[in-house]
């Protein structure tokens, strides 16, 4: 594994997690996850905004050895076997609250790491040596203060911390498992419309644009709930429009579930 020496403030990185079974797996997806680490600058820690900590507020994981939540059912042993132990970081899941501001976020101690985030650190950082924290998504929120908060977070780029935001640009489980189903994996176009839209508002840093997609028709089709595009929102949001913005991952799982990664900076 290359790693490249941190010269600057830390990029933002989102990317799209698709099924749990990519953190076992050595397909294209798999691969790509694996290939992530070698292109960044060493993390000092992680802040993962994972999808799957959809939740009523703002929490921090305070723990020192968060543990590996298997939260999905129906697939094989081996993935309910994994662990993923990577040490915690409570001072940063204290500064993180801070940041968000007073009477904001609270630092828990009952969650731990989820699989929207396991499941793409296991291969991009097998050895788990890196800390990571997870911030919750409060489901409360409409979707422009999550891009408000993230604002904050910011300064985290400047002493080495990773924000990472797992989720996915389109993510319509409905309509990807009937595809499954019926062996249609082709993209339909609602799916297409949309992955172009965000790779548009990503690489033009155009946050209005961004949020716009997600209301309009294809977006209620990308995203029947947004929990999987709002991790992106906080990567974004953590950005600076002079961030170059690059796609290392992108293309389809399951004909309507896009891959695309976005990295800021
Ligand atoms: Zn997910």
């Amino acid at each position: 594994m290359v790693m490249t020496s941190n010269t600057g403030p830390m990029p933002t990185l989102f990317v799209g997690h698709g099924n749990p079974m990519h953190a076992i797996g050595s397909g294209e997806w798999s691969r790509a996850f694996s290939a992530l680490s070698g292109t960044l600058p060493m993390p000092r820690a992680i802040l993962s905004i994972s999808a799957h900590w959809y939740v009523d507020g703002t929490f921090t994981t305070g723990n020192d050895a968060p543990r590996t939540i298997h939260d999905f059912s129906g697939f094989p042993k081996a993935l309910n076997d994994v662990t993923y132990p990577a040490p915690g970081a409570p001072d940063l899941a204290a500064r993180v609250a801070n940041l968000l501001g007073p009477g904001r976020a609270t630092v828990r101690h009952d969650w731990g790491l989820d699989h929207g985030t396991w499941s793409v650190l296991l291969k991009a950082y097998p050895l788990a040596q890196v800390p990571v924290v997870q911030l919750s998504i409060d489901r409360r929120l409409p979707l422009r203060e999550h891009a408000e908060l993230a604002r904050h977070l910011a300064p985290l780029r400047d002493d080495g911390i990773l924000i990472f935001g797992s989720g996915n640009v389109t993510h319509n489980l409905g309509d990807a498992f009937s595809r499954m189903r019926t062996g249609n994996t082709e993209t339909p176009g609602w799916a297409g419309r949309f992955d172009d839209g965000v790779k548009l508002a990503t690489h033009s840093y155009d946050m209005d644009a961004l949020l716009s997609l997600v209301e309009g028709p294809d977006g209620t089709m990308a995203h029947p709930t947004p929990d999987h595009f709002i991790p992106l929102l906080y990567c974004m949001g953590a950005a600076r429009p002079s961030d170059p913005v690059s796609t290392p991952i992108c293309g389809w799982d399951m004909g309507s579930i896009s891959m695309r990664a976005v990295r800021f900076g």
